[in-house]
C-alpha cells in the first residue's frame, strides 16, 4: 500500500516546527502588545458564509472551495480564509455590544483552497490574521499595518516592501467604477474572458487579472486616487500622515485592488523583495470592509484587517537568511552505566524536568561512547555521568560540555547545583 500526502499539502516535521513556533512566538506576543486578543472559530461553516463573505465573483468562490454535503444534507465548506468567520462570530456573539470598541482580534490557523500548488501556494496553509472592527479611526489603519510590520521587523525581515492604496468611500467608487467601464468597454474583446465578465459586475478587478496585465489600456486606466471625494482623500492622507510618524516607509500604488463592494479606503500588500523568494511575492494583504458586517446581518460597524501565511513567513525568513535562535538545546544528558546506575535515572531525569530543567537519558542501552555521541546530537549543555561506583557512593559526575571541567556532586545535591550552574551560564 502506498498512501502519501495529498497534493498542495505539507508535514511540518521537528527541525522546522521550531521556526513555526518561534514566529507564531513573536506574532501572538506582538498582539498581545497592541492588545489584539485571540480568537478561534471552526474549520468549516456553511458554505453560504463564504458565497456572502468573501463574495460570489471572487476566484475564491468560484474555483477554489473545498466544499462538502455532510449527513444532514448541509453544504459546508472548508475555511478559505478567516475575515468571513470572524465577523460571524462578531455578529452571533454580538460584540458590538462590548463596551470595548474596537473589538481587537487574531486568528491563526489552517486554511483550504483548491489552487494550483507551487513554490508559495498550498493547498492547505495556515494564516495568521488580525481584525480591528468597531472604528472608522485612520489612526487603526495605521496601527494594523504598524502590527504586522512590526511583526516581520522583529523577526528580522528586512527586505520588505509596504504598498498602500485608498479604494476610497462608496460614492467615490461608483465615480471611479463608471469611468473604467467608459476606459474598457470600447476594447473589452482584446481581454480574456474573466475581464469581460467582471467589466458589467465588478470593473476594478480587471485592474488586478494577471493575464492581461501588459495590455496598454492597463497603464492608462483612471486612478482610483483621481476619483476620491473630499473625505476619503483626508481619510487616505491621515492614514499616510500617521504611517510616517511611525517611521513605516511605504509606497502608494494606485493599482492595488480589492475587488468586493464592501472593500473600501485602505488596501495594503506587504512584498518580499528578498533574491530568490520566487514569483509570488505577496506576504500579507489586508484592508478595510466598512460594509462587511451589516452584510452578515450585523449593524452597520466599520472593520479592518489583514492576513499572512505562516508558509510565506518562514519562505521570506530563508530567502534572507536569518539566523533561527537555538531553542531547544538540551540542558543536561544523563549518561549512565549498569543495570542499578540505569534503574535510578528514570528518577533522576524526572526530577531535572520537575526543575524545569531539559533532560534526557538513554533507552536504547547504548555504551557510554554512545551516549555521549547522543548527547552531542542533541547539544546537552551538561552530561552527568552515573556509573555503578559512582552510585555506591551516592556520587554523580557532572561536566560542563562547553568548557570541558568535571566535578563529582553528591546526588542529593545534584538537581540544585546543576539548576545554579544552568542560571550562571
Ligand atoms: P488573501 O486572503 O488571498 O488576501 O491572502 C492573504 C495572504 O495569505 C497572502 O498574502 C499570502 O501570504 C497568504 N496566502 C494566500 N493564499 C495562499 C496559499 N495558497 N498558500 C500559501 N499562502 C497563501
Amino acid at each position: 500500500m502506498s498512501v502519501n500526502i495529498p497534493r498542495g499539502t505539507q508535514d511540518i516535521l521537528p527541525g522546522t516546527v521550531e521556526k513555526w513556533q518561534h514566529l507564531e512566538r513573536i506574532a501572538t506576543d506582538i498582539c498581545r502588545n497592541y492588545q489584539y486578543k485571540e480568537i478561534r472559530t471552526p474549520i468549516f461553516e456553511h458554505t453560504e458564509l463564504f458565497q456572502r463573505g468573501v463574495g460570489d465573483t471572487t476566484d475564491i468562490v468560484q474555483k477554489e472551495m473545498y466544499t462538502f454535503t455532510d449527513r444532514g444534507g448541509r453544504s459546508l465548506t472548508l475555511r478559505p480564509e478567516g475575515t468571513a468567520a470572524v465577523v460571524r462570530s462578531f455578529v452571533e456573539n454580538k460584540m458590538f455590544g462590548d463596551p470595548n470598541q474596537p473589538v481587537k482580534l487574531y486568528y491563526k490557523g489552517p486554511m483550504f483552497r483548491y489552487e494550483r500548488p507551487q513554490s508559495g501556494r498550498y493547498r492547505q496553509f495556515v494564516q495568521f490574521g488580525v481584525e480591528a472592527i468597531g472604528s472608522e479611526d485612520p489612526a487603526i489603519d495605521a496601527e494594523v499595518i504598524a502590527l504586522v510590520m512590526d511583526i516581520y521587523r522583529t523577526a528580522g525581515l528586512r527586505k520588505i516592501q509596504l504598498v498602500v492604496n485608498s479604494l476610497g468611500d462608496t460614492e467615490s467608487r461608483v465615480a471611479h467604477r463608471e469611468a473604467l467601464i467608459q476606459h474598457f468597454q470600447p476594447r473589452i474583446g482584446e481581454f480574456c474572458e474573466d475581464c469581460q465578465s467582471r467589466l458589467e459586475k465588478n470593473p476594478m478587478r480587471i485592474l488586478d487579472c494577471k493575464k492581461d496585465r501588459d495590455h496598454e489600456l492597463m497603464k492608462s486606466a483612471p486612478s482610483i486616487l483621481d476619483y476620491l471625494n473630499e473625505y476619503s482623500r483626508t481619510y487616505f492622507e491621515k492614514v499616510q500622515q500617521y504611517l510616517s510618524a511611525l517611521d513605516i516607509e511605504f509606497v502608494v500604488d494606485p493599482t492595488l485592488v480589492r475587488g468586493l463592494d464592501y472593500y473600501n479606503h485602505t488596501a495594503f500588500e506587504i512584498m518580499s523583495q528578498a533574491e530568490g523568494f520566487g514569483a509570488i511575492t505577496t506576504l500579507c494583504g489586508g484592508g478595510r470592509y466598512n460594509g462587511l458586517v451589516s452584510q452578515m446581518g450585523g449593524p452597520d460597524v466599520p472593520g479592518i484587517g489583514f492576513a499572512f501565511s505562516m508558509e510565506r513567513f518562514l519562505a521570506a525568513m530563508e530567502a534572507e537568511s536569518i539566523e533561527w535562535e537555538e531553542t531547544n538545546r538540551l540542558d543536561c544528558y544523563i549518561a549512565s552505566l549498569g543495570d542499578e546506575a540505569r534503574d535510578y535515572t528514570v528518577k533522576l531525569v524526572h526530577d531535572l524536568r520537575k526543575a524545569g530543567m531539559k533532560a534526557e537519558r538513554d533507552y536504547q542501552n547504548r555504551k557510554m561512547k554512545a551516549q555521549f555521541k547522543a548527547a552531542d546530537r542533541l547539544q546537552a549543555k551538561f552530561v552527568a555521568i552515573l556509573g555503578e561506583d559512582e552510585l555506591k557512593e551516592n556520587k554523580i559526575t557532572l561536566k560542563d560540555m562547553e568548557t570541558g571541567e568535571q566535578q563529582e556532586v553528591m546526588l542529593e545535591h545534584f538537581v540544585d547545583t546543576l539548576q545554579k550552574k544552568m542560571e550562571e551560564k
